[in-house]
């Protein structure tokens, strides 16, 4: 099976890596040529456009920044549209909202392409290893026919309806644990100003009912004042207001999710929109005086 793959970023890269190292014949595009360096070094093709990857490949998948940067590869000039054949199927495995992806999907069925949107979890990390969990959104048959390609990316493949649904339940886990994060941020700032040692609060919470998979990244980020942008500020940004979207179009309130925004808004301004989505801590140190870092740090 040839698969295209387009944006090699710091999910697509790993996610491109585990598909090449699972046999599948690659071919790759990224609006960086720079970003798609090290899996063309791996024996993966390139192609000039996202039409040329949709002219050469019978699976394309998408990892994309924003709806925006989806819109612009399928439907934009050189997009995939004008390379798709009947039969091929589209896999958008960037968090999107589900009303971009739907109408992508409708206009797709006119020429007979068949459309998933299946975004992941995980991180950085997760992709690396190949242990993402994917919620898949779409046609079950043609799930089933890329379930080989999914799988070299991850531990769990979830099947959750029509199209557009991987992105209802991935905005929902994003708007939980950006939520998640920035409680377990005043937490850990209001420990250290109390005078807690964070490491001994860290060792308390993450055995106790206060505990979440954001607070398990602390060690390696907060307490080492590590902003790398595995996962962006801004992009965190973009899956709140998508989730916040989300529940205006259905009449949900969501206070807290809300709230959330609002804080990633005041951080963006601060100038940490490119930073890693744990610096929205710096915020509420700088506000207070003091540093959630463990010692030597
Ligand atoms: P990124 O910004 O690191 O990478 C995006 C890549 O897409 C870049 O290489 C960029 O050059 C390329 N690109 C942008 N527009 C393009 C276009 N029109 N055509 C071709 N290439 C284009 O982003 P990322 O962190 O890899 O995230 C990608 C998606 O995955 C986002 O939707 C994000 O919300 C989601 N996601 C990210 C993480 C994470 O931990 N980083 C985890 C889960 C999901």
């Amino acid at each position: 099976m040839n698969v295209g793959f387009i944006g090699l970023g710091q999910m697509g890269k790993h996610m491109s890596n585990r598909i090449l190292g699972a046999g599948f014949n690659l071919t790759v595009y990224d609006i960086s040529r720079e970003a798609a360096q090290p899996i063309l070094e791996k024996g993966a093709k390139w192609a000039n456009s996202a039409k040329e990857v949709a002219q050469n490949t019978q699976v394309v998948i998408t990892m994309l920044p924003t709806p925006q940067d989806i819109e612009q590869a399928v439907n934009g000039p050189d997009g995939l549209k004008a390379g798709w054949k009947k039969g091929d199927i589209y896999v958008d495995m960037s968090t999107n909202a589900p009303s971009t992806i739907k109408r992508i999907a409708e206009d797709a069925k006119s020429l007979g392409v068949s459309v998933l949107d299946a975004p992941v979890s995980g991180g950085t990390r997760g992709a690396e290893l190949g242990t993402l969990t994917i919620m898949a959104g779409g046609d079950t048959e043609a799930l089933e026919k890329v379930r080989k390609v999914l799988e070299s990316m991850a531990q769990k493949v979830f099947s959750v309806g029509v199209v557009g649904n991987g992105n209802v339940a991935k905005l929902i886990n994003n708007m939980l644990a950006i939520a998640n994060g920035l409680v377990a941020s005043e937490g850990f700032v209001l420990g250290v100003k109390a005078g807690i040692d964070p490491q001994v609060l860290w060792d308390i919470i993450s055995v106790s009912t206060g505990n979440s998979w954001n607070l398990s990244q602390f060690p390696n980020t907060v307490f080492k004042g590590n902003w790398a942008p595995m996962f962006r500020l801004n992009l965190a940004l973009k899956d709140i207001g998508l989730a916040v979207q989300l529940a205006k179009e259905n009449g949900v309130p969501v206070q807290i999710g809300a709230l959330a925004e609002q804080k990633l808004i005041e951080a963006r301004a601060a100038g940490l929109g490119d930073k890693g989505i744990d610096s929205a801590i710096v915020r509420l140190e700088e506000l207070t005086g003091v540093q959630v870092r463990t010692k030597g740090k």
